[in-house]
């Protein structure tokens, strides 16, 4: 009962009713309920005839269409009861009674910051969709005795204390479908690209239970990023959770969007969810997508910083559901959270506003849960389930590269492996700026190609014994000369790594970098040097062996002749190249 006493109903209409319908009617509630009622009036123009009333958990439905389909639902139970229709139908009708069809409404208890607390629905379930008097959405996040706690999908202004709310009955969905690649779409699923309406297939439910282990298969194929820092030591496969974790500018996004370009022509469709991010750098984002082709194969799902946190919260269960509908078509798809800190940050401010009681650095318990359940959602499909798989690269800012922080941790514990970027390296031009003895793939060496696989070989721990000797030597004046050359080759290779924003090798470039490199063709030049000489010296190689680059490329393998001559060409282009310099 309402705090003045006096309770609402709704009566909906096509035609306002007269004072006498009303009074009527609310004689009728007050016999039915013995409480005074106040009577609110709704048009609706597709009621022909009649009323239909709501009044507390019920519905009176007095119009035409009711009445119609009551008689016809009794004729269907006469013909099954194969007795004769006339008679009966005319007792049906003489002895009409209205249908009451349970419904719950609530009430606005109170309301701010995309939040609502509503009392009087005694039904409803967690993350059931609730729909406003004014026509907002929300979804049910908290379950207490005596109230619900509500996250808006809209503008919380015009929703008032005491305004009447309704149960959906329906769980949050995403509005999915092919229309949507080459889109930029909110987090619920509205285009907002000005390019015209998306036309969807299907509403898939955005929270929607991880496939199971039967329906699994290990992660065996290789979804290269065109990096060669990370396809050569830290490979990620297909359907697995590698983490890009740094500080912030440390080239974090750029790792995601360069290795949505180098899908181009592979088949895989990619879907980059902005969660808090500025506006202004995901229309950028999107533009450079955009020239590059990339937008074709690719969906961006934008929550930006401006837009309330329940938007931020659902965003990434929005565009996962998406990449569900690709992967359950036997698809491959990329998927990108870009960034978890903030999605985190977001759930921390509903959880807050919702009154849970604040745990480890103010963050609800659940914390986990929420990364756990979005990132065990990528998966590598059986055969039996299509064979299709989403492949997560999710992002974390961290703050003075605390990986110890409590989402960090978490989510380094959730994922397949971790792209470590420091600020430091960053600085120092070591770009991508990747911290080699702090990043792991876990699972990505199973799928990582054979030829790139070989050709890697112990470059890992060439670099740890370089950062090691690069610590010792750096006081030393004089260094003898094995040293020396070690640390040149170090930096050989740490030059070797660096690679400019959108341009990335192919397998087959990979594996002739990594084999000249590492067989130390090109170990008496300087890093200097090397910048140049490394793009000169694979120009060269695709031009003198052509055969051999294509069989490579195709089998991304390579065969020890093939080895033998690209190793014997590369040190004759040196020599060339050597000459020529001087
Ligand atoms: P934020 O914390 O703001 O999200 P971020 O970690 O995502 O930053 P980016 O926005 O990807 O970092 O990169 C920061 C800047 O560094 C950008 O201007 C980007 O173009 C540049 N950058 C990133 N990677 C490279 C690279 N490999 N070579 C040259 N410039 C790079
Ligand atoms: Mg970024």
């Amino acid at each position: 009962m309402s705090p003045l006493g006096k309770e609402r109903a709704v009566l909906v209409s096509a035609e306002p009713p007269t004072s006498e319908q009303k009074t009527r009617f609310t004689a009728f509630l007050k016999k039915k309920y013995l409480n005074d009622f106040e009577l609110i009036w709704q048009q609706k123009e597709s009621i022909q005839n009649g009323f239909i009333l709501y009044v507390r958990s019920e519905i009176y439905d007095w119009s035409t269409e009711g009445r119609l389909r009551q008689v016809t639902d009794r004729m269907n139970e006469l013909v099954l009861m194969d007795k004769p229709l006339i008679p009966l139908i005319r007792e049906t009708l003489s002895h009409w009674q209205t249908a009451i069809i349970p419904l719950e409404i609530g009430e606005v208890e109170s309301v701010g910051d995309g939040i609502a607390f509503i009392a009087g629905l005694n039904q409803v379930a967690y993350g059931e969709i609730l729909v406003f008097q004014n026509g907002v959405r929300g979804m049910v996040q908290e379950l207490q005795p005596d109230h619900i706690g509500c996250i808006l999908f809209g503008d919380d202004e015009e929703i008032l204390e005491g305004s009447m709310v309704y149960r959906t009955g329906k769980v949050a969905g995403m509005p999915v479908g092919d229309a949507y690649l080459g889109r930029v779409v909110d987090a619920l699923g509205a285009p907002i690209d000005r390019r015209g309406p998306i036309h969807s297939e299907e509403i898939r439910p955005i929270e929607n239970p991880a496939p199971g282990i039967i329906s699994r298969a290990p992660v065996s194929r290789p979804l290269q990023t065109g990096i060669l820092a990370i396809d050569s030591m830290f490979p990620i496969g297909r359907g697995q959770r590698e983490l890009i974790i740094g500080d912030r500018q440390t080239g974090k996004t750029a790792i995601a969007i360069d290795t949505i370009l180098n899908q181009k022509g592979k088949d895989v469709i990619c879907i980059y969810a902005a969660i808090g991010q500025k506006n202004s750098s995901t229309a950028q984002l999107v533009e450079q997508l955009r020239v590059r082709g990339a937008m074709e194969y690719t969906i961006v799902v934008n929550a930006s910083a401006g837009e309330p946190a329940p938007l931020q919260f659902i965003a990434p269960y929005a565009a996962c559901a998406l990449g569900e509908y690709f992967m359950n078509k036997g698809r491959d798809v990329l998927i990108i959270y870009d960034d978890l800190s903030k999605h985190a940050i977001a759930y921390r401010s509903i959880s807050l506003l919702l009154e849970r009681s604040p745990g480890r650095e103010a963050y609800p318990g659940d914390v986990f849960y929420l990364h756990s359940r979005l990132l065990e959602r990528s998966a590598q499909l059986s055969k039996a389930m299509g064979g299709g798989s989403m492949t997560a690269l999710p992002i974390v800012e961290t703050l003075a590269g605390d990986v110890s922080a409590y989402i960090p941790t978490n989510i380094i514990s959730i994922t397949d492996g971790q792209i470590f970027l420091e600020s430091d390296l960053f600085a120092a031009g070591q770009r991508p700026a990747i911290n080699v003895g702090l990043s792991v793939s876990r699972v990505g060496g199973a799928a990582q190609y054979k030829g790139i696989k070989k050709a890697s070989g112990t470059i890992r721990l060439d670099l740890a014994q370089y950062r090691e000797m690069e610590v010792f030597n750096q006081f030393a004046s004089d260094l003898d000369e094995t040293t020396k050359q070690q640390l040149l080759y170090g930096q050989g290779l740490m030059q070797m790594l660096k690679q400019g924003r959108m341009k990335p090798w192919e397998a087959e470039e990979q594996m002739i970098l990594l084999l000249v490199m590492l067989h130390k063709v090109a170990s008496v030049l300087q890093p200097e040097e090397l910048k140049t000489w490394i793009p000169a010296m694979i120009g060269d190689i695709k031009e003198k062996l052509p055969e051999v680059v294509s069989g490579i490329a195709q089998r991304k393998d390579y065969t020890e002749e093939e080895m033998a001559s690209i190793i014997d060409r590369a040190s004759q282009f040196l020599e060339e190249w050597k000459a020529r310099e001087n």
